[in-house]
């Protein structure tokens, strides 16, 4: 039962807009008046104001399609077949108003009805103590007992506030794409159980020394991958094989000339290059520029990620630019705005793509005059302090350094360059802190590309928008 992402993300709405919620576009990346977040990660974020109760909700039922970024994911993104940088989390939200009930027999109308998949494929998830929502499950939907499991990780809560357990909906994808292990199971972090649908129970406040009151207005809180629900209903071996991917590692694989699906190595590059392309896309469409801290220092970071992948694949030349008009294909009807901003984000990537190319080679330059010296030396080692600089000081990349040496049979002193590298991160966070209220969201309503410039002057050459 083949649907694409647009349709499935409409599907979702819909559904939801027939069961009385309203619907809204998704919020932008960068979260307003909440300075303990960086980059919106969940489709409820926005919406904390509503659980806590500090604002009204426009209205009880609300349902949204979230655009989010979990940097926390990066190291997964192209590992496993279901993580990304961004993705789109579809969620149906309840203040106050529906509960439990409603939402789980919701939730399975919807991918056992209207998407139309297997039940026998489908596992649930509760948490250990939440015998109200294994009733649900068993006594009105009538899952087996045997295919409900009790978790004690199934709840949710950062902090003080709303919290409470939660339920989850797994599409198990058959043997053949399980581990080796002999426990192999719901849980798993492998291929074979795939988590599709988190719903939350918001049914306490959690007070600051730890004690919880159940909630007077209790809330519903979901989040689906837009992604991998379409990888199950594409019958996708991932989540980059569906067409909200694909189109985008099809390129890449040509520019490079490889193969997908030939070498595991090449395809996590092309995997790679696929999530950051769209991460990078939408950012800058929410108004994020590449900067040394903060969300622009995501930004850079995921961007540099690509360039770096794309040379593993051979690729030399500037090649981020093009691929933003695959991405802009690909969300022109989710996201209008972002074709509007096309030629503003492209801009942004080309002086970003080839300040960074310049770093590669001026680089790669002074590691090879770093490796020759060793050499008549006869050492076999670089110093870590030496490799911390290249990092720091010129922006390239530790793995490469790593991996250049490797070419030549020499080794990195990682414990020292590791400890360096502590230590900037702690002066990273501190400077993060501080700089996060002075955050500069540049005006796109004109989207003056020609006024774009790199500031060569500014510390670290960050992009700035010049007005001459
Ligand atoms: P996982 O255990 O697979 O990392 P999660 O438990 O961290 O997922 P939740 O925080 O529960 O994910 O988010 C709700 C839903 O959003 C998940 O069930 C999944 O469908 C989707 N999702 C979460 N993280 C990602 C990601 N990095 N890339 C794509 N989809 C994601
Ligand atoms: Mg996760
Ligand atoms: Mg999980
Ligand atoms: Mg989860």
């Amino acid at each position: 039962n083949y649907i694409s992402g647009n349709e499935l993300r409409k599907k979702f709405l819909d559904f939801f807009k027939s069961k009385d919620h309203l619907i809204l576009q998704s919020y932008p990346l960068i979260p307003e008046n909440d300075p303990t977040l960086l980059l919106v990660g969940a489709g409820m974020a926005p919406f904390k104001p509503f659980f806590t109760g500090k604002m009204n909700p426009p209205h009880p039922r609300i349902s949204t399609s979230q655009k989010c970024v979990r940097t926390g994911d990066i190291e997964n993104v192209g590992r496993t077949a279901r993580h990304h940088t961004f993705f789109e989390m579809l969620g149906n939200f309840s203040f106050g108003d529906y509960f439990k009930k409603e939402a789980i027999a919701w939730a399975w109308e919807f991918i056992t009805e209207h998407l139309e998949m297997p039940k026998d494929k489908l596992w649930i998830t509760i948490h250990t103590e939440d015998d109200e929502a294994f009733a649900i499950w068993h006594n009105d939907i009538h899952i087996p007992a045997d295919r409900i499991i009790r978790m004690a990780d199934n709840f949710w809560e950062i902090g003080p506030g709303p919290c409470g357990p939660c339920s989850e909906i797994y599409f198990d994808l058959g043997e053949e794409r399980g581990c080796n292990k002999s426990d192999c199971a719901v849980g798993c972090d492998c291929d074979r159980f795939l988590e599709i649908w988190n719903l939350v129970f918001t049914q306490y406040d959690r007070d600051e020394a730890g004690n919880y009151t159940p909630l007077a207005k209790k809330n519903i809180d979901t989040g689906a991958g837009l992604e991998r629900i379409a990888s199950v209903l594409q019958n996708k071996r991932s989540n980059f094989e569906t067409d909200l991917l694909f189109p985008l590692i099809e390129h890449a694989a040509k520019v490079a000339n490889v193969e997908y699906g030939s070498n595991s190595k090449t395809d996590i590059s092309l995997k790679v290059i696929a999530d950051h392309i769209r991460s990078m896309t939408v950012m800058i469409g929410d108004g994020i520029l590449p900067s040394n801290e903060g969300r622009g220092y995501v930004l850079r970071r995921i961007l540099r990620r690509a360039v770096r992948h794309a040379r593993l694949l051979g690729i030399e030349k500037i090649f981020l630019v093009p691929m933003v008009d695959i991405v802009n294909t690909i969300f022109a009807e989710a996201y209008p705005d972002l074709v509007e901003k096309q030629s503003y984000i492209k801009k942004v990537i080309q002086l970003e793509e080839e300040r960074f190319q310049t770093t590669l080679v001026q680089g790669m330059e002074l590691l090879n005059g770093h490796i020759q010296k060793l050499k008549e030396l006869n050492i076999s080692e670089l110093d870590g302090a030496t490799a911390f600089k290249l990092y720091d000081t010129f922006g390239f990349p530790w793995e490469l350094t790593l991996e250049i040496l490797e070419e030549h049979d020499m080794q990195l002193d990682k414990p020292n360059f590791d400890s360096a590298m502590k230590e900037q991160r702690e002066r990273a966070r501190a400077a993060r802190q501080d700089h996060e209220d002075q955050l500069i969201i540049p005006d796109l309503s004109h989207l003056e590309t020609e006024k774009l410039i790199v500031d060569e002057h500014a510390e670290n050459g960050n992009i700035i928008l010049a007005w001459k």
